[in-house]
């Protein structure tokens, strides 16, 4: 384990008991789990998690040991909560994900979101140019994609690279293994003025459900302040509108019948939207009838393509973050010291963030 020495001082401040809860949570374990692993009483973690007893000195760091990560971390006095888990959105395949892996995911968007925050600070001053909506409105998710399109200057027709469009934008896009294939993104946009949109997206998605997930994901931040039912829908048809306008993709897909399959692929790559997606737009837009669309899932289920479709879409990496930390390493900042800010070990910063080496490239332990 690879542990920064921790400041004497650091040991004689107590954790604070929801760090020390989220901590314990983005690993998945129970106090129980933790106590053993830290070998310490399990009422000393209870009793510190429930603020009935100090956790610092020897305790402190066995715990933080444990947890991998620096006891600075356990002693942070929870800013990170003032992100209130209203604002948090996630992109899952549905029914797969249990609570405790809810948790687990949500306790990982908050640490990464303090952690990045920490990274950027004084390295990224952008303005944000997207918009949320109005409280009151309800949203209609076309409209605002439209606007949103706008605000992000794009082009009529596909969009080529949307990532770089969204850091252009002043949106973080952080790509980091979420350690849960039933997750693919959970996002956050805490209100203030200098607060910024954070995607955090599961590693080894496929470009085109990367895509997906990403204009998602930027639909509940720009929508959505409160988890509520419709929100899922909302967020879709923000996304599929997003990526392909009504007027504009429309033309590709009049006429569609279950005897073009190799017209869905030519779209694809074209897109950049899976063929699920683009017979899920068709219907949408009223180009096919539900029958049709019956039909297609039957043919999608038979060639095998809902679990692995034709034709891979190039995953599109960010680079605002990897640009920061190269900006802090030439600025002779050692990798340690970026782990320090991040409150991470330099081990878990390493197999996390996008470090760049000298000739530019990134290290790979980011792509597991
Ligand atoms: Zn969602």
């Amino acid at each position: 384990m690879n542990v920064p020495s921790a400041d004497p001082a650091v040991l004689t401040s107590s954790a604070d008991r929801r760090t020390l809860c989220l901590v314990r949570e983005a690993k998945g374990w129970t106090q129980r789990e933790l106590a053993s692993r830290a070998n310490v009483n399990q009422s000393t973690i209870s009793k510190s998690e429930n603020g009935l007893m100090e956790l610092k000195g020897q305790a402190l760091r066995a715990v933080a040991d444990a947890l991998d990560c620096p006891p600075q971390l356990l002693t942070h006095p929870a800013p990170l909560l003032g992100l209130d888990v209203s604002c948090l959105h996630h992109r899952r395949r549905s029914s797969r994900l249990t609570v405790a892996s809810k948790n687990k995911i949500e306790a990982v968007a908050h640490l990464s979101r303090l952690s990045v925050e920490n990274l950027l600070s004084g390295y990224h001053e952008q303005t944000v140019a997207v918009e949320r909506v109005a409280e009151l409105d309800p949203p209609d998710p076309v409209d605002v994609a439209a606007d949103v399109r706008g605000r992000l200057g794009l082009a009529p027709g596909p969009v080529p690279n949307l990532v770089a469009a969204l850091e252009h934008a002043g949106v973080v896009v952080f790509e980091r293994p979420l350690g849960s294939s039933a997750q693919d993104a959970v996002s956050s946009w805490p209100h203030g003025s200098d607060q910024f949109p954070l995607l955090i997206v599961n590693s080894g998605l496929s470009g085109d459900r990367q895509r997906f997930t990403i204009a998602h994901e930027l639909g509940h931040v720009v929508m959505h302040r409160i988890p509520g039912e419709d929100q899922e829908a909302q967020a879709d048809q923000f996304a599929a509108s997003l990526l392909a306008p009504p007027e504009q993709i429309r033309p590709a897909l009049t006429g569609l019948t279950t005897a073009q399959f190799r017209r869905l692929v030519e779209l694809k790559p074209v897109w950049g939207m899976s063929v699920a997606a683009l017979v899920r737009r068709a219907r949408d837009l009223g180009e096919i009838s539900d029958r049709q669309y019956r039909e297609f899932q039957l043919r999608l289920t038979s060639l095998g393509w809902k679990t692995s479709e034709p034709i891979d879409i190039p995953a599109e990496h960010p680079t605002t973050l990897r640009n920061v930390l190269a900006r802090r390493l030439a600025a002779g900042q050692p990798v340690a010291d970026l782990a320090r800010t991040a409150l991470m070990t330099e081990s878990s910063f390493r197999r996390y963030f996008p470090i760049p080496t000298r000739c530019g490239a990134l290290t790979a332990e980011n792509g597991a």
